[in-house]
This record gives C-alpha cells, structure tokens and sequence, in this order.
C-alpha cells in the first residue's frame, strides 16, 4: 500500500503528507517524544552540512533502542516509505538529505559509550555517540580512537561508518572501515544483523567492509565496535613554508618516499592560510605559496630523530621558517593553520563548495596547479587545503550565490575539477562521500557494468529500496538525466537510454 497521499483539494500546489495508518504504526513504534511530525520541529533537520541543498522530511523519528529502530524500518517497508538515516547531520554531501516523500530518522538518543575492554583494546558504542567524546572518555586508559574528521566534536560515530570517515591521523592509523572491528545493523525488513566482533578474524564474506561507507543505503548502524589505540607518548608538529605549491607537494613525496609514516600530513595554499589568519593571527608566512603541516609521533628518541630528518626533507625542497611545537596547547596552535581555515571561508564568502575528492599522491602538485587555472578561467576563487599524505584534496570554491552567474560557475568549475580528478587516476569522492551531491562525479567515473553492481549490492540488502532512495549510486537512468558519461575512455555508455 503507498503511504503518500497527495491531497486532492490542493492540485496546483502538491504537498505530500504521509497515509494516517503509517503515522499510527510509527505512534505504536516509538514513545510520543521520539517523532516530530509538525513543521516547526522538523525544520531543523531540512539540511546537512551541503547548506546549499534542503528538504522537508514528513515526519522524524527519533529512535531510544534498536527494537524501535526496526519496527519503523518495517513500517516504512510495508508502506514503501522512503527513510534517510541522520547522525548529527555535519556531512558534506547532503548523504542525509531528507527525501520529499519520506521520513528522517535521527539516532541521537542512542549514544550511549556501552563497554569498554582495555586489555583488549576495543569499545563498544552505539551509533549517535561523538566522535572525539570517544577518546576524551578513555584517555585515563591511555588510548584513543585513531579516525579523526576534522567534525570530531560533532559527528557521530555512526554517520562516521556510513560515510567511511578519515581525518589527520588517517594516514598513519587507517580510515574508520580499518578501525572498525564489529557493528549491529537493522536491515530494511527489519531484522539485525550483527557482524564481526571481539576477534580479529571472522568467516564469512567482510561485510563490515561493504557498510562502511555505505551511505544509509544497506541498512541502519545501531551499535559500533571500535578498536582504540595506545596514545603515542611523545607527539611533535613541524610547520613549515615553501615558495609554491609545487615545492610544498614535492617535500610530501620526499617524506613518504624516504619511508617515513606521519601520523598526519597537512597542505594548505596561500588562500587558505589568508582565511586562518584572519579569523586567528598565528604569524602565518602569507609571502608564502603554502603551508605544510607534519606530525610526527612515537617513542621520545624516535620522534627527535625523525624531525630532524624530516626538517632536512623540508630544507631539500625549498622549506623555510620551519616551526615545532611539543606541548599540546602549542601543537593545537599549529594546526589551528589548518583546522581553522575552512570555517573561516564559511565566515568570510557568502557560499562555499568543497570538492572533497583524491588523487594519486605523485599528482598532487600538478593537481593544484591545474586546478589554480581552472579557477581563473571560470573566475571563481579556490582555496585548497587537504590530507596532502593521501592525496585527498579539498578545493573549497568562495562564491556569491546572490550575483548573476556565480553559482552556474562555481557549478561548471566543481565538474571540471571532477573530471580532471579522474583523468590524473583519482577518484570523485575522498572521504566526504557521494550523498545527493556526487551522483553526476559517479556516472561520470564508472561504467553501466560496475554502476549495476553496486546497485545489485544495494538490492541484495534493501530489496524495497525504501532506505535512503536517490543517492550515492545513481541508477543508469539517472545517468542519462545527467547526460553524463563515463569520460575514462571518452565514450557514452548510456546513449541508448531515454534522456528525460
Ligand atoms: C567542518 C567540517 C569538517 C569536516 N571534516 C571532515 C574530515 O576531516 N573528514 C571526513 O571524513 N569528513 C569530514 N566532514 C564531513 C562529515 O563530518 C563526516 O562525513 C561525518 O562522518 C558525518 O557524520 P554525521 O554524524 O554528521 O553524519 P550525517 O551527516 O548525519 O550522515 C552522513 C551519512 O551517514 C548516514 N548515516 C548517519 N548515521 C547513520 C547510521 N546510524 N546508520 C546508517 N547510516 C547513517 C546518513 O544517511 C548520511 O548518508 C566534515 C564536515 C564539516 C562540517
């Protein structure tokens, strides 16, 4: 039976509203509390972090327990209503987007910190839990949970999975799928899946693999199990300035070619540092073309080993004014220069877009150069900041959405740096995801073949396709909406199909 009812009284302005026997089973699921369903309250989860792109959910729902995360998925399947799981809404490409005729369900109230096994290692913590509260609790043990996006204070631990988050610390210490030990999931029908656990190795296909960075769209994560890590007890920032991009991407590949892992490898150019400073005067080089941030830790003797020969890899490719800090209130300073420059475009422009994606590390250089002309010619200004040791890079275009033609520019420039991404071998999405945003990158990155196994993974766990509808893999379809075409061997493999 469709849940959707369009009113017959209003035909010219068509407002969906849910089917009053759906709305009763979610009343039966959930404590009164836990669903919104007037307007006024469910404005506030229109958006994520995508600012640019929102939605009105019918109805949120906010889930205490897993039992009543099930039953509204099984509501939702036998009503085909479409529902987008929420963590605490920071992603940036509107992954949790709510969809027109469906509803939101945010896991918030389930964050509860369940376990924690220090002579193990390992925690078990439900999905609204955040990010950096994990390793602020189980610092008195000395560890911490290593995948660190720079939304830490925010995210939460379960839109971290769906989106297979990295962060600084990534490079040295893996993503969130590498830190991911076990999770529960609640599948579209409603049953619980519980997969992995307190052993390392497990029979069976690596499923946890496939749900991290799924999106949503394979099931609800309604419990994580997470490995920690001992807190390394010496930790020492380096900051250093070249003349160009060039130089700084240069200094990247010395490091990483002479073997040396850093917990974290920071870049950013001219105009990112220009925003940090003035949101947070550090006394950043801006006669400089960029910036580059290395941390370095381990046991007190390797760590000053290390910065010594890092220092003399920075001197080799042009580095000057090579700055350190040791102590955590003078390391926080150093990478304020980086952490601080993307919320200070948001402060400074009137519309901001960051094309999170990644490139081979060899290209990195050569990438920022072309990207630095790309934006000259659609005039649209670029400040690029990244993961430089992973090579995931994030132009972040400053526009006027008020001016004529500025968003249709900014718009073009997103696709060309796309494009370029994928012919240097990268990839459309780094760690930010695909959400509603990245649909086109995916056509334009994969062919017919690889899209229908995706969506052939997707089918296998959400047959009734209710669960986060319309993003992250686009169907052939959609593609051909786009007119996009996969651009790795220059043809379209959707000129047969309709275009819309
Ligand atoms: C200032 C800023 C800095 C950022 N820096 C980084 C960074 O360094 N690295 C990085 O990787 N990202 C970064 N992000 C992006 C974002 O914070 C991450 O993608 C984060 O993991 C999203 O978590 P969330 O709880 O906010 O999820 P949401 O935005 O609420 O949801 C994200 C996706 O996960 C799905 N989802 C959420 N919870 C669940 C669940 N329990 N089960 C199934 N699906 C679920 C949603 O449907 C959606 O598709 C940044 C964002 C901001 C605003």
């Amino acid at each position: 039976m469709a849940a959707i009812v369009e009113p017959a009284e209003k035909p010219a302005a068509i407002v969906p509203f849910l089917d009053p026997e759906f709305i009763a089973r979610l009343r039966a699921a959930l404590p009164a509390s836990c669903l919104l369903t007037d307007a006024e309250d469910t404005v506030t989860y229109e958006s994520d972090g995508l600012f640019h792109l929102h939605e009105k959910p019918l109805a949120v729902a906010l889930p205490e327990d897993e039992l009543q995360v099930a039953a509204v998925l099984r509501a939702c399947r036998d009503f085909q209503v479409p529902i987008v799981p929420r963590g605490a809404g920071t992603g940036l490409a509107g992954g949790a987007l709510p969809h027109r005729h469906g509803i939101l369900m945010s896991l918030t109230k389930m964050k509860a910190l369940l376990e924690v096994d220090v002579a193990a290692r390992q925690a078990r913590v439900q999905p609204g839990h955040t990010n950096l509260a994990i390793s602020q609790k189980v610092a008195a043990h000395g560890l911490f949970y290593a995948p660190d996006p720079s939304s830490q204070l925010a995210s939460s631990i379960g839109g971290n999975v769906a989106e297979n988050s990295g962060g600084v610390h990534c490079l040295k210490y893996g993503l969130t799928v590498h830190n991911v030990i076990g999770l529960r999931v609640v599948t579209s029908d409603g049953d619980v899946l519980e997969l992995g656990g307190g052993s390392l190795d497990q029979p069976g296909y690596d499923v946890i693999s496939i749900l991290n960075g799924s999106e949503g769209l394979l099931g609800i994560v309604t419990e994580v199990r997470i490995r920690l890590l001992p807190t390394p007890p010496a930790i020492r920032v380096l900051l250093a300035f070249f003349p160009t991009t060039q130089d700084a991407g240069n200094a990247v590949g010395a490091i990483i070619g002479a073997g040396i892992i850093p917990a974290g490898l920071e870049m950013m150019d001219t105009k990112s540092m220009e925003a940090s400073e003035s949101f947070m005067p550090l006394g950043l080089r801006l006669d400089a073309g960029a910036g580059l941030l290395c941390e370095l830790d381990g046991l007190p003797e390797e760590v000053e080993e290390l910065t010594t020969w890092v220092s003399a890899l920075m001197e080799q490719c042009n580095g000057f004014d090579i700055r350190e800090a040791d102590d955590e209130a003078q390391r926080a300073r150093l990478w304020w220069a980086r952490k601080g420059a993307y919320p200070a475009l948001v402060k400074i422009a009137n519309d901001v877009y960051i094309c999170d994606s990644t490139v081979p590390r060899r290209s990195l250089g050569r990438v920022m150069a072309k990207i630095d002309v790309l934006s000259d010619q659609h005039r649209i200004p670029v400040a690029q900041m990244f993961h430089a040791g992973d090579g995931n890079i994030h132009p972040v275009l400053y526009y006027d959405s008020t001016q004529p033609g500025q968003s249709e520019r900014a718009e073009e420039l997103a696709t060309d740096i796309l494009k370029l991404v994928i012919a240097e071998g990268g990839t459309v999405s780094g760690e930010h995801g695909v959400g509603s945003e990245k649909l086109k990158g995916m056509c334009m990155q994969f062919d017919e073949t690889e899209l229908e196994a995706f969506q052939a993974v997707r089918r296998a766990f959400d047959p009734h396709g209710v669960l986060n509808p319309d993003k992250a893999i686009p169907t052939l379809h959609r593609c051909a909406e786009f007119g996009s075409m996969r651009i790795r061997f220059g043809q379209d493999p959707f000129a047969h199909l309709p275009r819309f």
